[in-house]
């Protein structure tokens, strides 16, 4: 009983931060993520094993945010409005409310479906194991993700240049239930102003996907958090080229996804065309629906 209310409790909570009116919720207990991953199993069968180790990360991530409180972040106005001002993320390492045994756990579970799937190898698997476990553990953390948050103004993505390969993806996906709380909260607060930048205003990472409005409007998607905001719909997030004719945009077959490619630096972002769609984005299934453009675009010499 405990899991279905912890489960319909996170339906409400992802419903409501849907940027347009959600759809009606399925009739069964199942989240509508996971009913929509089903369907794109069935209708792509070899995108099963990404759909299956999604299913499994949702699952795991859902029954933890479940129990993650709502932060009370003590943030004062003038001191926000600095940090924006300075393109500095605004979620510092103490606002997050991490409970350090439910994230060591949700640590060696990220860890242990990643390698299920033969996402991690079974070397690294162990070395982020055993990380979890040392007493080193938490100010690691600390450093990890104040160095690529850069809320105090040194930002550094490389700063844990000797951990074991992957614990930058464990640790991403292991913090979000935490972290998402955090930007839940701030994305309530009507008195920021706005953000111009390519990276999260919350917690500073690079967007992971996009979603252009119905008003042709582009939103970026935080590849940690989750978070949205707005961004120019031509410039390039990464280097800020905002040269058009140096975007290279191309889009899948069903007019719902499109990719959009920086000439300049290389790298380039997904987005769901709500323009196209019945429904409104879903992170979670969109970027294993697009894989498929992803390889498109890694052919065509450009990184992700
Ligand atoms: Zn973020
Ligand atoms: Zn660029």
């Amino acid at each position: 009983m405990l899991g279905s209310a912890a489960a319909s409790r996170d339906q409400t909570t992802v419903e409501s931060r849907m940027p347009e009116s959600a759809p009606p919720r399925p009739t069964r207990a199942e989240p509508r993520e996971v009913l929509e991953l089903k369907n794109l199993k069935a209708a792509q069968p070899d995108l099963a094993s990404a759909i299956d180790m999604q299913i499994a990360l949702l699952d795991m991530q859902r029954r933890v945010q479940s129990r993650v409180p709502l932060p009370w972040i003590e943030t004062d106005a003038a001191w926000l409005r600095s940090q924006y001002a300075a393109g500095r993320a605004v979620v510092r390492f103490a606002d997050i409310p991490i409970d350090w045994s439910d994230f060591r756990l949700t640590l060696r579970q990220t860890a242990d479906i990643l390698r299920r799937f033969d996402a991690l190898e079974p070397n690294d698997h162990r070395a982020i194991v055993d990380l979890g476990r040392d007493s080193g553990f938490e100010p690691l953390v600390k450093r990890w993700y104040e160095s690529t948050s850069g809320v105090n103004g040194d930002k550094n993505p490389h700063a844990l240049s000797d951990a074991p390969a992957g614990l930058d993806q464990v640790l991403v996906l292991a913090l979000r239930p935490f972290l998402a709380r955090c930007a839940e909260v701030l994305m309530q607060r009507t008195d920021l102003p706005p953000w111009t930048h390519g990276h999260c205003p919350y917690c500073g990472w690079e967007p992971d996907f996009s979603v252009i409005t119905r008003a042709a409007e582009r939103r970026l998607i935080c590849g940690r958090c989750l978070a949205q905001w707005a961004y120019d719909s031509i410039s390039c997030p990464f280097c800020a080229n905002h040269d058009r004719s140096r975007i290279t945009s191309f889009a899948a077959r069903d007019g719902c996804y499109r990719v959009s490619a920086c000439n300049v630096c290389r790298r380039y972002l997904k987005a769901y065309d709500t323009r196209n769609a019945l429904r409104p984005v879903m992170v979670g299934v969109d970027t294993i629906a697009t894989l498929p453009l992803d390889a498109a675009a890694i052919q065509r010499g450009y990184v992700g």
